[in-house]
């Protein structure tokens, strides 16, 4: 047991008050996690593309005060009631999806959409009792994707937390509790390449240069990186992206320009980016007869994917992907073994490391498209 178990703990967080402005670091207080949840004490978090629209709340459901952050590590602090399968000391990592274990998906094989836990952007509380466990002088804040984690201490359902090889180091695994994970399975899982493949991924951000680490553990001989931002291609050369196109530099449809130099079309296409046209092209420069797509980019909400049929008929297969397909609990701790045993490549994701008292230098990184993943130590 710790000293703090049953208590709440005063602890720093970074509260966003209202859309777009910088975060506010203060005092916030911490409630003892309830029935079936964990309070957890974050060591490392990194900023996510998620945070950033939900901050911005442009296309989103605004709700503030907030606590982001989704992607992190931390120890666990103390654990409620009918907590059985995790204790004081454990390394996590928080997820913004879960696991209950019960449900039709957690028993399927082939889902890892929970009925439970899967993704709620709009809920600020907890599921149990419908209660934020933040607070400021007795007033609630809201939780963000049920994991908050620019918070020193933070509380999770313990369905969301997967617990990992305590010596695998925490401010590199953090970025496996969303975007990488993400791209990895969407190849690994999903696209599944065969050894000497050719893979176009599109979109070269963390998500899609993630899906290309996927393509060169599978040994894909080709990995064709399309992007609009030239800037790109050279930090995706790190990733065994070997060649590039950018659709602006050409007058016919990047699906054409794809098959023309593959003698017909890519055998896998993994689509990063969240842009519908982007979406249908990755279908269609797949292959013929056994090309598979698979679409990761969260679109626009009134975006409709068109394509003739004929390029179903034709036998290529378009699939879509949530979290590149892992269950939380049962696969990350296998994802973080592939990192220590030098299969998976982490380090090349971390472009910028900062305190928790700059995090909103890692909006800014963010916000001006600089570098991919930015870890944010609680600790200095
Ligand atoms: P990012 O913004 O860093 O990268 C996207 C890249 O796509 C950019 O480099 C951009 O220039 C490029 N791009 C945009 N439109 C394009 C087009 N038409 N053709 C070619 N390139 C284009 O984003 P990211 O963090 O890597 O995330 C990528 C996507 O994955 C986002 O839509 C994100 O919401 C989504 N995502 C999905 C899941 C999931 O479970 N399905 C999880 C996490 C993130
Ligand atoms: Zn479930």
């Amino acid at each position: 047991m710790s000293n703090t178990a049953g208590l709440a703990i005063p602890c720093k967080a970074a509260v966003s008050w209202e859309a777009g402005k910088p975060l506010v670091i203060q005092q916030v207080e911490v409630a003892p996690p309830q029935a079936m949840e964990v309070r957890v004490k974050i060591k490392y978090t990194s900023l996510c593309h998620t945070d950033l629209y939900f901050w911005e709340a442009k296309g989103q459901t605004p709700i503030f005060p907030r606590i982001f952050g989704h992607e992190a590590a931390g120890i666990v602090e103390s654990v409620g009631k009918g907590v059985s399968d995790l204790q004081v000391g454990d390394h996590v990592l928080p997820v913004f999806t879960g696991e209950c274990g019960d449900c039709a998906h957690c028993r399927s094989e082939e889902s890892n959409m929970c009925d439970l836990l899967r993704i709620n952007t709009d809920r600020g509380v907890m599921l149990s009792d419908g209660k934020s466990r933040f607070s400021i002088n007795g007033n609630p804040i809201n939780h963000f994707l049920g994991t908050s984690t620019f918070s020193e201490y933070t509380v999770v359902h313990s369905g969301c937390l997967a617990k990992v090889d305590p010596l695998a180091p925490l401010d590199k695994i953090c970025i496996l509790s969303c975007g990488i994970s993400t791209g990895l399975g969407a190849t690994l899982n999903v696209a599944k390449p065969k050894k000497g493949s050719s893979v176009a991924i599109f979109g070269l951000g963390a998500v899609g240069l993630a899906a290309a680490e996927g393509a060169r553990i599978a040994g894909a001989s080709r990995v064709i990186g399309i992007d609009l931002n030239r800037n790109r291609f050279e930090e995706a050369k790190k990733f065994g992206v070997t060649e590039f196109v950018n659709p602006k530099e050409h007058d016919i449809p990047v699906q054409q320009v794809i098959a023309e130099m593959t003698n017909g079309g890519v055998d896998r296409s993994v689509e990063c980016t969240g842009n519908i046209n982007a979406m249908v092209s990755a279908f269609e420069c797949v292959h013929d007869g056994w090309g598979v797509a698979v679409l990761v980019g969260v679109p626009n909400k009134d975006a409709v994917f068109m394509t003739k049929p004929i390029n179903l008929l034709n036998e290529r297969t378009l699939r879509g992907t949530f979290f590149g397909n892992y269950k939380p609990r049962t696969d990350l701790p296998s994802v973080v073994n592939m990192y220590m045993n030098k299969k998976l490549e982490l380090d090349k994701f971390i472009t910028h490391r900062l305190s928790f008292s700059e995090i909103n230098k890692a909006f800014e990184y963010m916000v001006k498209g600089e570098g991919l993943r930015c870890i944010i130590s609680m600790e200095d």
